[in-house]
């Protein structure tokens, strides 16, 4: 298949990427580098032995991504283009709303005019109400707090309208939990830019020496050890969850949700044992207090995905903090410029 991938040049989508050649996919990649470096296409390259077309372009130039379909006879997109960082979405709503809903919107006009019927949509975790028992299922009750959630609530209904008034589409929205770690090579990985929202890479920082400690946000919450509780889940089992989506979605008309999680949450403290474990030294960290619009605890039930796309995550949290190691010490400042 030929797939538009947009954000392609992105953590999840570059990961994706290499899945999809592996598996005889053709992706087609499509990213502004907003947030992301084009280097990405060589080392996708030194793994695949493939070089896939990377467009630099804006999902929102509806009619530059008309023509990249038509003229690379694509069959399907995945749809990773977003920006995602919750506390940037609080200070900028509309920046958010005009480039993830907006986004969408000219991706899906796009589609129409060029024919392509089936899509897969990165979709989060954030999109479930925090006031409900674990693990969360895909019939959960939907509620979310910031404007990076909204815009993926929003587009979830949006798809969801789309695929019920027409009758031959196909739409797939995957809710991640917690994406890290790396490609096992080391060559691939996340490269946020400034100093890292997410626990894993600030802590892969941490281990390298581009940040002095972690700070531990909260430790009195009714968890295992005080600390916040997620889902952790491997890049490359994520990535993989999408060769499956796609494969279950082509020529299935209809609107599609799943988790993808392992089923398993880990605390704070658990995570930060088994990086000091994979980088050999004991990391520094403070526990400070809890951070604003956190949740104690939240993970996934991965059974509708196992049981309806053959798909589970079986990379371990080990494997995680070694493959985000193995990257993060190699490339201890990200992706060339
Ligand atoms: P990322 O920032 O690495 O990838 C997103 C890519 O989209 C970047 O390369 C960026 O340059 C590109 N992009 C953004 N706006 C664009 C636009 N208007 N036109 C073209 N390209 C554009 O992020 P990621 O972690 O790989 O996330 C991918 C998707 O998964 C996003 O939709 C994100 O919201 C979602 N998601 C991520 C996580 C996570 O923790 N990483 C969790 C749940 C959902
Ligand atoms: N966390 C932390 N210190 C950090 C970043 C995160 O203690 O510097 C905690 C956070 O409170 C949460 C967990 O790590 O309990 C995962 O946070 P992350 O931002 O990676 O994911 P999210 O909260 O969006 O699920």
């Amino acid at each position: 298949m030929r797939i538009l991938v947009t954000g392609g040049a992105g953590y999840i989508a570059s990961h994706t990427a290499v899945s999809l050649l592996d598996r005889g996919h053709q992706p087609v990649l499509l990213d502004n580098f907003c947030n992301s470096k084009p280097a990405v296409l060589d080392r996708i390259e030194a793994l695949t032995r493939q070089r896939p077309t990377l467009l630099k372009m804006d999902v929102r130039d509806t009619d530059a991504v008309a023509r990249a379909l038509r003229e690379h006879d694509c069959q399907a997109v995945i749809h990773f283009a977003a920006l995602k960082a919750v506390g940037e979405s609080v200070e900028k709503p509309l920046a958010y709303y005009e480039n993830n809903i907006q986004g969408t919107l000219s991706l899906l006009a796009a589609m129409r005019s060029s024919g392509v019927k089936t899509l897969v949509f990165s979709s989060s975790a954030t999109v479930y109400s925090a006031d409900q028992p674990m693990p969360l299922r895909e019939d959960g009750l939907l509620g979310t707090s910031s404007p990076y959630g909204r815009t993926k609530l929003m587009v979830e209904n949006i798809l969801a309208d789309v695929a019920a008034a027409d009758k031959t589409l196909s739409f797939t929205s995957l809710r991640y939990f917690n994406p890290v770690g790396a490609h096992p090579s080391g060559t691939m990985g996340e490269d946020p830019r400034g100093i890292p929202n997410n626990l894993m890479p600030f802590v892969a920082q941490v281990a390298v020496g581009r940040l002095p400690r972690l700070r531990v946000f909260g430790n009195d919450y009714p968890t295992v050890d005080g600390t916040g509780m997620r889902d952790y889940i491997h890049v490359c089992d994520l990535a993989e969850g999408h060769v499956s989506a796609l494969n279950h979605a082509h020529g299935r008309a209809g609107w599609h949700v799943f988790n993808l999680g392992t089923g398993q949450g880990t605390s704070v403290m658990q995570v930060l044992q088994a990086f000091s474990l994979a980088c050999g030294r004991e990391l520094p960290y403070e526990v400070v207090p809890r951070r604003s619009g956190d949740v104690a605890a939240c993970w996934a039930d991965p059974h509708h995905a196992e049981s309806t796309l053959g798909w589970r995550a079986s990379r371990t949290l080990e494997m995680m903090c070694a493959d985000a190691w193995r990257w993060q010490s190699a490339n201890p400042m990200g992706y060339p410029d």
